[in-house]
């Protein structure tokens, strides 16, 4: 459903998006993550025919995002990452809004902002305005503004940023009713969770795709498990006082806090006894140690490193 080969957008001299590429498929959800600056929304914008590409190209649904921007703008919506409503009108203006501005009108329009309102379970709020809503109960409507004109292809820009893990779990579920329809959804986000959750996921970093697949292929990536080593979770008491311990044990290559336990990427010959006895050293007890697969963030903290170290060469 999208397709995008070498896109590339400079702005001056600045490179933004560096020559990106990946599919995603109909009814899928893909997961597009990387760090503040890194080019997520350039790409967005460029798939959604704000910005025009420099160079590479685009389609969507088979339509070329330069050339035939008018059918590609009736079967995508876009939620964009500032929030797009009005804030002096009711969640039923703005729904209203959004429907004539695709060109609905009389009984159609009436007819999908009723059915938008029923997914969306906005029923309680119809009558009040934009700026009185909480965060989730924004970023819904803001959701249900985009999805007026029935897109099959909907583009959503950190849409759980800010709101609470309730809202952003409803909101989640909301996705997955969409994509189950047959909609594919291409969604930012920083949170790792939402990302293992998608069917196929990207991590741009500094303007380069660095990374693109299924989260559980990912895991098996042999940059992600080095050779002669392997992962452990760490539970114990004083986190902190046992990642600085772990920081200074030889054998031990990454020691990182996810919680209330540390994930560890040590040399094979390091045993979790030799773990206990360096924590009970440092006053750490309770200790309990497990081996682990590499979590979706451990392989994006492993793989932009590499990246990093190999720009540092060049
Ligand atoms: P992200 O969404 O991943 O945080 P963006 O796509 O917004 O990143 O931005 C990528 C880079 O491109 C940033 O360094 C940003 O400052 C720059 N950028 C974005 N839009 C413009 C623009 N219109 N003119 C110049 N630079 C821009
Ligand atoms: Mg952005």
């Amino acid at each position: 459903m999208i397709e995008v080969e070498g896109l590339t957008k400079r702005f001056g001299t600045f490179t933004a998006v560096d020559h990106v590429s990946f599919t995603v498929g109909k009814g899928s959800i893909f997961g597009f993550l990387g760090p503040n600056g890194s080019g997520k929304t350039t790409v967005i914008r460029m798939l959604c025919g704000i910005l025009q590409p420099t160079e590479g190209t685009a389609r969507i649904g088979g339509h070329d995002i330069v050339r035939d921007l008018e059918p590609i703008k009736e079967i995508i919506g876009y939620m964009s990452q500032k929030f797009s409503l009005y804030d002096e009108l009711t969640v039923n203006e703005n729904l209203i809004f959004a429907g004539k501005l695709y060109g609905l009108s009389g009984r159609a329009l009436n007819q999908r902002r009723e059915e938008m309102i029923a997914t969306t379970h906005l029923e309680p709020y119809i009558d009040r305005r934009a700026a009185q809503l909480s965060g989730g109960w924004r970023q819904r409507l803001a959701m249900a503004c985009s999805l007026m004109h029935r897109p099959s292809v909907l583009f959503l820009d950190e849409p759980t940023a800010g709101i609470d893990p309730v809202a952003r779990r409803e909101l989640w579920d909301l996705l997955f009713e969409f994509a189950g329809k047959g909609m594919t959804l291409f969604v930012t986000t920083h949170y790792m969770d939402e990302a293992e959750r998608c069917d196929h996921v990207g991590y741009i970093y500094l303007s380069k795709l660095i990374v693109c697949g299924e989260p559980d292929e990912l895991k098996k990536l042999p940059d992600v498990n080095p050779p002669g080593t392997r992962r452990l979770d760490v539970t114990c008491d004083h986190v902190t006082t046992a990642l600085h311990a772990m920081h200074e044990m030889p054998g031990v290559r990454t020691a990182t806090v996810f919680g209330q336990s540390m994930h560890l990427l040590v040399d094979e010959t390091v045993t979790p006894t030799q773990i206990e006895e360096q924590l009970r050293k440092v006053g750490v007890a309770h200790v309990e140690i497990h081996e682990m697969g590499p979590s979706l963030e451990d392989v994006f903290v492993q793989l932009s490193a590499k990246h990093a170290a190999e720009r540092k060469a060049a």
